[in-house]
């Protein structure tokens, strides 16, 4: 085993990958360390095993972070078209889902095998099975890292743990406490892109309906996603939901638009006047899934034939209907989040770089920084970039 490199990169995930071909490809002898028994193991679950690897719509505005501005440069250097522009080269079939998501048209296991290939060809050295015990930086000089595979000592350090999600995967928090350790403030993490629990009335009222799914639009803190929504056993899942939990922390408000694009007074308005003897939830049950409509005629609103709404009455349907209040619990926490929001706080990195304002050669790249994408490909772009622009300096 080396026991010397110019760049080391802990974590052989999609972050981590990116930043060993970058600087491999400038002629820097790169080591990439991860304690797992395989490499980038949530590039392969991804997806649903076939890696969503990019979104051609990617805009700073598609992150999370204390500082929105400081993904700009990364995503600006690196972007969407050059990483199809590496799946093209290595002949991987793509297609479009929707709205930008790019797919392999196989398996995940392509995304893998292509950035094995190009860290191959730039001689970086990829090692798995490796725990790392103690990092020390001596008289300011070397990093020197005590690890399974003995002392290894490197110019530049590149951290690319990742977060805390899905911790059987191989997740683990030592990024952030190597962050701390070396003077870095850390930004309260939470699970992202995860499904909500609901609990008591709520539970009970919604539970049975498990399973069925239909198109809303989920609002919360000034955020909107309008997708689908799926009810689960516990609560609420679902493109819509994932998308909004990223905005949402206990005690906030939630509201579901349930008929998006519907001008719903106009819409109920018509309805009264076409149907006046059909039932608020047969009429209801026509654009909604029908058990859905009749739950909620039986927990939320009255149900009654048409013609007997007030004005009033009607309106207040129309409210509820348009912005319908979900009573989450909770978060199903990491074991199921695609993502951990928070992290190594931006500010004590440099933009461009990704380099450590407080420690020179020390680099934090990808999901272990507060920078967290929306659902949709997102998160690899970012890993991707902030990977890459390391890789340009490490
Ligand atoms: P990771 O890819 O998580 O890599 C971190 C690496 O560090 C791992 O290999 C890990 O073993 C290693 N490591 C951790 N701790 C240590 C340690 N102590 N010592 C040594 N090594 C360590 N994003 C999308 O854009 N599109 C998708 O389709 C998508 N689908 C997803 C599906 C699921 C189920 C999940 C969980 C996530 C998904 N994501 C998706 C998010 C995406 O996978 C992550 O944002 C991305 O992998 C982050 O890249 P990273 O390199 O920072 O971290």
């Amino acid at each position: 085993p080396p026991s010397d490199a110019d760049v080391v990169v802990l974590g052989a995930g999609a972050a981590g990958l990116m930043c060993a071909i970058t600087a491999g490809g400038r002629g820097r002898r790169v080591l990439v360390l991860d304690h797992a028994n395989k490499v980038g193991k949530k590039i392969l679950m991804s997806g649903g095993g076939r890696c969503n690897f990019t979104n051609t719509g990617t805009t700073p505005e598609n992150f999370l972070s204390a500082n929105p501005h400081f993904c700009k440069s990364a995503l600006a250097r690196y972007t969407p078209a050059d990483f199809i522009a590496m799946v093209e080269r290595h002949r991987i079939a793509w297609h479009e889902k929707e709205l930008g998501q790019l797919f392999c048209n196989d398996s995940s296991k392509q995304i893998v095998r292509m950035l094995l290939e190009e860290a191959a060809a730039v001689g970086a050295d990829v090692r798995t099975h490796c725990s790392i015990d103690a990092i020390e930086r001596p008289d300011e000089g070397r990093f020197r890292l005590h690890t399974r595979l003995g002392t290894i000592e490197c110019e530049s350090l590149v951290v690319a743990t990742g977060g805390l999600s899905i911790p059987s995967m191989g997740a683990t928090g030592f990024g952030y406490e190597l962050a701390r350790k070396f003077g870095h403030a850390l930004l309260p993490t939470r699970a992202g892109l995860v499904p909500l629990t609901l609990s008591g009335k709520h539970l009970d009222r919604l539970q049975d309906l498990s399973g069925v799914a239909f198109e809303v639009e989920a609002r919360c803190n000034g955020a909107s996603f309008r997708n689908s929504l799926l009810l689960t056993h516990r609560g609420v899942s679902g493109p819509a939901i994932l998308q909004i939990s990223s905005f949402w922390q206990p005690g906030d408000e939630l509201r579901l638009d349930l008929l998006p694009g519907h001008d719903l007074p106009g819409w109920l308005g018509a309805q009264q006047r076409d149907r006046p003897a059909a039932e608020l939830r047969t009429v209801l049950g026509d654009v909604l899934p029908r058990r859905f409509a009749q739950r909620l005629c039986e927990a939320w609103l009255p149900s009654r034939p048409m013609r007997q709404y007030t004005p009033t009455q009607l309106r207040q349907v129309a409210d509820l209907l348009g912005a319908w209040p979900l009573v989450a619990s909770g978060t199903e926490g990491y074991r199921t989040a695609e993502v951990t929001l928070g992290g190594v706080d931006t500010a004590g990195l440099s933009s461009s770089t990704m380099m450590s304002r407080h420690v020179p050669g020390l680099y934090f790249i990808g999901e272990v920084v507060d920078v967290t994408g929306w659902l949709g490909g997102y998160n690899f772009q970012w890993a991707w970039a902030s990977g890459h622009a390391a890789g340009l300096v490490a």
